[in-house]
């Protein structure tokens, strides 16, 4: 019987999200702590706790089969692998930075200017598209400190909310790249390892499908019936069953999240009331 090798983050910021993920797609385990595997016991996965930066390379060579990484990381180490899922999660961005005094006006600054990251490749690649020729000066962790240390004049790093740059007396000014953890996969899989990943990335579809959608249950006179029903498209059509109450009824469908409050007001003000919003665990259409 196949299994597959699941090759996640030991500790960092990947860590806790990427095993929720497997937890919420039904698939049990252990992990004790400094536990290097664990073994689901309801799905044939193996899990390897490794360093984020051996993950694509690990892959690539079979001693996983799939992995999750951050897609900054599977860009940097240009592995022979295949990005399967974006994941939505450990969203962040890859940025220059300069000393926030510097007058800076466009990319051309970083001419003939030393930078200092820990993504060269990532880095390289984006100046070649601009035509703008730097030195780029690889380090491998606190790269916000280099400029005031005078190692470099500019930062290529990883930002979400910009604290840290700003704490170090920088200033974000070109975004490189946008990063979300990914599903890489090897591209030797057995077929029935692919119909594994295939399983898997169908109960991630559904987890997630289901976090971007919400349950809506909302009363409406029957004479706004039509009006919200075309507000309410939901999987297939709303379920309206009517209340004791004559001449009401209760509407349940499925709504958007990216649309949610748009349409909670069009449904107000469509006659709607008493609505109750609830979370969806799981969607599949
Ligand atoms: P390791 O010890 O495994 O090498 P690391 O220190 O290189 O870990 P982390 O800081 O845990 O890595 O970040 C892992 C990934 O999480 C990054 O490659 C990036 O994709 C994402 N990430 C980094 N910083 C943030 C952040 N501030 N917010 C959201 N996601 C982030
Ligand atoms: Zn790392």
């Amino acid at each position: 019987m196949a299994t597959l090798k699941v090759a996640v983050q030991k500790s960092g910021r990947l860590s806790e999200d990427s095993l929720k993920l497997f937890r919420e797609c039904g698939i049990k385990f252990n992990n004790g702590v400094k536990k290097l595997k664990a073994q689901s016991h309801n799905f044939p996965i193996e899990f390897l706790f490794l360093r984020d930066d051996d993950i694509p390379g690990y892959v690539e060579d079979g001693i996983a089969d799939i992995g999750i990484v951050g897609q900054n990381v599977h860009d940097e180490y240009q592995k022979n692998v295949e990005v399967v899922k974006h994941l939505g999660f450990s969203k962040c961005r890859l940025s220059l930075a300069v000393p926030r005094e510097e007058d800076y006006q466009d990319i051309s600054y970083f001419e003939g200017k030393n930078i200092a990251t820990s993504y060269p490749n990532i880095l390289k690649d984006y100046l070649k598209s601009k035509g703008v020729s730097a030195e780029v000066h690889e380090i491998s962790g606190s790269v916000e400190i280099a400029p005031g240390i005078g190692l470099a004049e500019g930062i290529c790093d990883i930002v979400s909310s910009g604290s840290t740059l700003l704490s170090n007396g920088l200033k974000e000014v070109e975004t490189v790249m946008k990063s979300e953890a990914v599903m890489v996969a090897s591209k030797s899989l057995t077929e029935d390892q692919q119909k594994l990943v295939n399983q898997l990335i169908f109960r991630i579809n559904s987890v997630l499908e289901g976090k971007n959608n919400k349950y809506v249950l909302l009363n409406a006179p029957n004479e706004s019936l039509d009006k919200i029903i075309e507000l309410l498209p939901g999987m297939r059509s709303p379920t309206v069953l009517p209340l004791a109450d004559k001449g009401w009824s209760s509407i349940h469908s499925v709504i958007n999240e990216d649309t949610f409050w748009e349409n909670i007001e069009q449904l107000r003000e469509a006659g709607a009331e008493g609505i109750l919003v609830v979370p969806i665990e799981k969607m599949i259409r």
